[in-house]
């Protein structure tokens, strides 16, 4: 870690590696999901936005057909490989350790991914520095990917687009680290807007930016980061896409986005509990997000606090894929009087958001502080956040 500003330490740590400048600076945003958890592999609807953490890429050509990776994240020495070799290194198997160290293993994807997509250019050398906070849920993943991404994308002349530069991340983030998340991240980090959400369908990937109009409503979106780090590659995650996949084909559907909550009824007569809650999460989370956009676009921020709510109780009974550190979040800022709040990611871990008026963030604060003191939680890093830019380059 460095206590640089990241796009300055990623610059700092280019010019130790190279002994001489980048040729540019390219960044992505972690991320926030206001709404719509698990929905995103079942060809669902999500509404995240970017948030103001962001990752930053300082990058710049070799005059040799290698790829050398670098983050002040990771103590490791550099990855260095040859381009060539990228698709020795990559697919990884379900259940395999990458290639290489995990964390360079988002950046080679991604080099390897668009190679797959017909780009290619010489060698590079990628110096990374970031300030989301990582393992939080905050999506310091698709905040290297999309960084990478771009950066390349310029570099070698790709020409692809932001869509098209969200799948490469993903693409690098299932098959070279192996793990099966969605394409929600990667989107709300190439798509991201100041003051906006963006409600992805996920089938479509069609996707339209939600005014969300937090500060002119005179509240504030604070993140609660428990610090209980959770992984994506291991257990939990691939379990409850088979139970999702699991459910689809007991109800025949291609996806359980092709069920809708008139049809729960009959789906609770035809599987076992545990794959019925499942596929209930899914179902009615997806018509939450779509409850959601239209309540922000009808009645502002202030009124979506119960849907909020609703998110929650649904991944903690239903999903089950809240952990108590999460359920105290979020019970002691309702309690404290935020408007609504939810976990946020993928679960296991991670952190929670709740929805407050302005004036009362250091008393929702303290009081989630207290009640993690209460019942001998490590201490919780709180933050407010604001809808924020996508991927870009910076200099
Ligand atoms: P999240 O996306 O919620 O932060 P993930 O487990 O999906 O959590 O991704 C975190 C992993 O991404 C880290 O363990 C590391 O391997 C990689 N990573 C994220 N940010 C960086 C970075 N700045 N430098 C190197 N690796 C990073
Ligand atoms: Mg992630």
């Amino acid at each position: 870690m460095t206590d640089l500003q990241p796009a300055h330490a990623a610059s700092v740590l280019f010019e130790q590696l190279t002994g001489h400048a980048p040729a540019g600076i390219w960044s992505a945003p972690g991320r926030v999901n206001l709404i719509g958890e698990h929905t995103d592999y079942n060809d669902g609807f999500v509404l995240p936005f970017a948030i103001p953490h962001r990752t930053y890429a300082a990058v710049g050509m070799r005059d040799d057909d290698r790829i050398r990776v670098a983050s002040t994240f990771a103590a490791d020495a550099p990855v260095e490989v040859a381009l060539a070799e990228l698709t020795t290194l990559f697919p990884t198997r379900a259940g395999e350790e990458p290639a290489v160290a995990e964390w360079a293993a988002y950046p080679l994807g991604v080099a390897w991914a668009l190679q797959l997509a017909g780009a290619a250019g010489a060698g590079v050398d990628i110096a990374i520095s970031s300030d989301v906070p990582v393992g939080a849920g905050l999506s310091s993943s698709a905040a290297i990917e999309s960084a990478t991404a771009s950066a390349l994308n310029d570099l070698w002349d790709a020409g692809l687009d932001r869509t098209a530069l969200a799948r490469i991340g993903r693409r690098s983030e299932n098959e070279a680290v192996g793990a099966p998340t969605g394409i929600m991240d990667q989107m709300a980090s190439m798509l991201g807007e100041p003051d906006a959400a963006i409600f992805l369908d996920c089938r479509t990937l069609d996707a339209n930016l939600v005014r969300v109009g937090v500060a002119e409503a005179g509240l504030a979106i604070l993140v609660m980061d428990t610090r209980v780090q959770h992984s994506h590659s291991t257990g939990g995650y691939r379990e409850r896409r088979d139970s999702c996949e699991h459910g689809a084909a007991i109800m025949g559907v291609p996806s359980l986005r092709d069920v809708s909550v008139d049809d729960l009824a009959r789906a609770e007569g035809l599987m076992d509990d545990v794959t019925f809650r499942r596929v209930r999460h899914v179902v009615t989370e997806n018509q939450r997000v779509l409850d959601t956009v239209s309540t922000l676009r009808e009645s502002g921020a202030r009124a979506i606090g119960d849907l909020l709510v609703a998110s929650h109780a649904s991944m903690r009974d239903d999903f089950e894929i809240s952990v108590p550190e999460l359920d105290t979040a979020v019970d002691a800022a309702l309690a404290a009087g935020a408007i609504g709040a939810r976990m946020t990611g993928g679960g296991f871990g991670g952190a929670a958001i709740a929805l407050v008026e302005e004036e009362s963030v250091p008393a929702v604060s303290d009081a989630v502080t207290a009640a993690f003191a209460a019942s001998g939680f490590a201490s919780p890093h709180i933050f407010t956040v604001t809808p924020a830019a996508g991927a870009r380059r910076d200099s």
